[in-house]
């Protein structure tokens, strides 16, 4: 599935952001507008999973995760949301997802856009090993994220990791980069404790989407 892309020096990746966005927030758009740079992604698909895995679990509802991803989406031109898991009646497994693209994106390098806390622990998903093998891992750093990779982890960056950002546009998946990212220290769980403390996360997350959770009443 790691075969060589067409030989076509405009070559363009798609980027891959799953998550619970449960909020979406600033550090999301901003590693996934850092990608796009680094990647030449031609789009960025953002999947808000079903019901998140592992132990995770949702606050907000898929309809109000939806309208917060539509509202903080519409100054990005090229990110879009990608309902496919929402929709599936089946776990939220990020494998079957990427086949599902790689399905229907045939060639076209796939980069799977993962913060570095997961990293760590990516040998507990479904299917684990298959995922590089169907699209890139770009890794970005967690910001107060110092996490020790277990061998397994270790092992996989020592044969799939490659410095060079244009290498992920000649091969359609198989390699595993770490981007130039600077860290923000920003995630859904300290925003939904600061509404819960009746404090308002303002820069944390985009006015659209603070202005719907007040609506909703969420995370109080
Ligand atoms: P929670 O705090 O509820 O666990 P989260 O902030 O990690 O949520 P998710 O929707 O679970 O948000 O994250 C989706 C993806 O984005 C994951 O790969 C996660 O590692 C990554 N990510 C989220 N926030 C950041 C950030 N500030 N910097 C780098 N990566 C991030």
């Amino acid at each position: 599935m790691s075969g060589n892309t067409d030989k076509n020096s405009s070559a363009k990746s798609i980027g891959i952001l799953g998550g619970t966005f449960d909020p979406i927030h600033c550090g999301h758009l901003h590693i996934a507008q850092a990608v796009q740079q680094q990647l030449h992604c031609q789009e960025i698909r953002f999947i808000p999973c079903k019901n998140p895995l592992l132990g995770k679990k949702a606050i907000a509802n898929e309809q109000q995760r939806l309208a917060m991803l539509q509202r903080a989406l519409i100054p990005y031109p090229h990110f879009i949301i990608d309902e496919r898991e929402i929709k599936r009646s089946t776990p939220s497994y990020t494998i079957d997802t990427l086949l599902s693209l790689r399905r229907e994106f045939h060639n076209i390098p796939l980069a799977l856009i993962l913060g570095s806390d997961n990293l760590a622990y990516l040998n507990q998903w479904h299917e684990w090993t298959a995922l590089i093998q169907t699209a890139h891992l770009v890794i970005v750093p967690r910001a107060g994220c110092t996490v020790t990779y277990n061998d397994i982890i270790q092992d996989l960056i020592k044969k799939h990791q490659t410095h060079d950002p244009a290498l992920l546009l000649k091969q359609s998946a198989g390699l595993l980069f770490v981007a130039a990212v600077k860290p923000l220290a920003i995630s859904s769980t300290a925003i939904r404790e600061e509404i819960a403390h009746g404090s308002m996360p303002t820069g944390l997350l985009p006015s659209s989407v603070l202005d719907y959770i007040q609506e909703q009443k969420l995370y109080q």
